[in-house]
């Protein structure tokens, strides 16, 4: 039971919220697992060129035209902040998500790029790996203004702060849980760690007790520009598009285009190598449609929210085939009056499971809770007619 506990504290932490609140050890899949050595997921482009070498937290790597991208290199892990993106303009620099621990050494490398100032953050929703460096960028850049969507808005005046309350009083004992584990060489699911569990159980650790240090100073100032469907910036030379493609990771994404560049920023729309997905705040059966209007602007570059840059549609094409078949299968179980337990037990999702999982533990663990957990929740709480 060490798992359910754990986890508890671990998704409140990589999303911030009351994702998933207690997935089943029992749902654990032991299926192919084996000595092979772990599966390397280590978040960064190898093909793009290294700007200014590995930082402990990220890699800041140039996508052209001044569009730089701080891409996350700590292993794949329950714990999780984002990719952000510099968009430097004639005399002022845009940035997409502000992350949760690395405002600060992010703007240090933004600035041995530049020295404009950051005029605009866009967060793309409300989760605290998005928006808790906004206040960081307040006191480097006065004056910089905030984007959000309107209903990302409203969460970031409510929702944020009591998620932070709950993430306080749980954290402690999630980081304790992973300590024990590490020192007794087990893992979440009872067997002898392997390599990659434990390095993601230390990046995780780590992250949760930074989080932790910088809760009693963290507030969030609301956006001072709501977006309903979109809005365009238009700067010097530059179109940077501001779009709600509708629900997805949240009711309130908001992904980014230049259409000049043909650079999309996704936000959590696009997470790898595992969807992001919220129980009881995300839209499954809705986000297939989004990602469709995402690919609708043939992108060459994709930056996911949290993951490796995407320079082809292979990776959203997966995530709408792994939508529709839990939409569908979902609706089938609703249609029978099952419940959502037995809607979960009834899954089958051997037909892109292997493409996720990769006979990666930690993945293995990811899918179970994100997936086959948190996505068939959503489902079933949207297919039943809930918000
Ligand atoms: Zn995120």
């Amino acid at each position: 039971m060490v798992f359910d506990r754990a986890v508890r504290g671990l998704l409140l932490l990589a999303l911030a919220l009351a994702l998933n609140p207690a997935p089943a050890a029992a749902q654990l899949s032991t299926r192919g697992l084996n000595e092979r050595p772990p599966t390397v997921v280590a978040p960064h482009d190898p093909q793009a060129p290294n700007v200014f070498g590995t930082s402990e937290d990220f890699q800041m790597v140039s996508l052209g035209a001044d569009i730089y991208a701080a891409i996350r290199t700590e292993p794949l892990g329950l714990a999780a902040d984002c990719n952000s993106v510099f968009i430097v303009d004639d005399d002022a620099v845009i940035v997409v998500d502000s992350t949760s621990g690395s405002a600060r050494a992010e703007i240090a490398a933004l600035r041995r790029i530049t020295n404009k100032p950051v005029r605009y953050v866009i967060n793309t929703h409300w989760h605290d790996d998005h928006i808790l460096g906004n206040q960081i960028y307040e006191q480097a850049y006065p004056g910089v203004r905030f984007i959000a969507q309107t209903h990302t808005r409203e969460h970031i005046e409510t929702n944020t702060v009591t998620e932070r309350q709950q993430i306080a009083v749980q954290l402690p004992h999630f980081i304790a849980t992973l300590d024990g584990l590490l020192a007794n060489n087990r893992s979440l699911d009872d067997k002898p760690i392997t390599p990659e569990e434990r390095a993601s159980y230390e990046s995780d650790t780590r992250m949760a007790k930074r989080f932790l240090l910088s809760l009693p100073e963290a507030h969030t100032t609301p956006p001072q520009i709501s977006v309903d469907s979109g809005l365009t910036i238009y700067d010097g030379h530059r179109v940077v598009e501001v779009r709600d493609l509708g629900r997805a990771h949240t009711d309130g994404d908001l992904a980014v285009y230049l259409p000049t560049e043909q650079v999309a920023i996704a936000g959590d729309i696009v997470t790898a190598p595992i969807p992001f997905v919220g129980a009881t705040q995300s839209y499954v059966t809705e986000w297939p449609a989004t990602l469709q209007r995402l690919l609708a602007w043939h992108a060459r570059i994709i930056v996911p929210g949290h993951g490796p840059i995407l320079r082809d549609d292979a990776y959203p094409r997966l995530l709408i085939r792994l939508f529709e078949i839990i939409s569908a299968q979902v609706k089938e179980g609703v249609k029978r009056n099952q419940s959502l337990e037995e809607v979960r037990k009834n899954m089958h999702l051997e037909g892109v499971e292997p493409a996720f999982v990769d006979d990666s533990p930690v993945r293995r663990m990811l899918f179970q809770n994100n997936v086959v957990y948190a996505a068939v929740g959503a489902a079933y709480r949207e297919l039943q007619g809930g918000r």
